[in-house]
């Protein structure tokens, strides 16, 4: 089970400005039924429901967090461009629901699904750079992709979103010292 809690929204909020139009893939985020598929692949609890103004919410949203990560790893932009989303959109409370223990809402209350994007995806994000740095917020390496990343593990520091552009780009450096070296039967 994925984890609840402030790494699951600063998953969600990588994953949401990922859906912007790159050169890889077009809009993934244009209707509000791809919103309730994103919130669903993220084990957000049912019920979840999305229509037209979710969806606005959620796309101004997403150009906010694909500007935090635009602005990473300068600490100081990073800074300004987060706490400007936690301005306009957190607003942290200890909620009990039935049967269900005292637990963290960062949105306002009466926020639709683009605010609790918002707010807590940028919650997320902060406490992330807390903890690791304003280096746990990056862009894939591949040229071609730029989709943004998260590095919160301990190992070497992650360059590629996922193990396809890793070895795009490990073929094709490889295709061109192949190419410099005038061997390309070599291969
Ligand atoms: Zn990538």
């Amino acid at each position: 089970m994925t984890a609840f809690g402030y790494s699951r929204w600063a998953a969600l909020a990588t994953a949401l400005a990922n859906t912007a139009p790159g050169q890889r893939h077009p809009d993934l985020l244009g209707t509000p039924g791809d919103l309730a598929a994103l919130l669903r692949a993220h084990d957000e609890p049912e019920p979840v429901d999305a229509d037209e103004a979710d969806l606005r919410d959620a796309l101004a949203a997403r150009d906010a967090f694909n500007a935090v990560f635009d602005a990473a790893p300068d600490e100081t932009a990073l800074a300004d461009r987060l706490n400007a989303m936690l301005a306009s959109n957190a607003r942290p409370r200890l909620v009990a629901h039935a049967g269900v223990p005292l637990h963290l809402h960062v949105d306002a209350p009466d926020s639709n699904w683009g605010g609790w994007l918002a707010a807590s995806g940028s919650m997320g994000l902060a406490l992330l750079v807390a903890e690791h740095g304003a280096e746990a917020l990056g862009r894939c390496g591949a040229q071609d992709c730029r989709d943004a990343l998260l590095r919160t593990g301990s190992g070497p520091t992650r360059r590629f979103c996922c193990a396809t552009c890793a070895s795009r780009v490990r073929v094709a450096a490889h295709r061109a010292r192949q190419g410099r070296r005038g061997s390309p039967a070599a291969e």
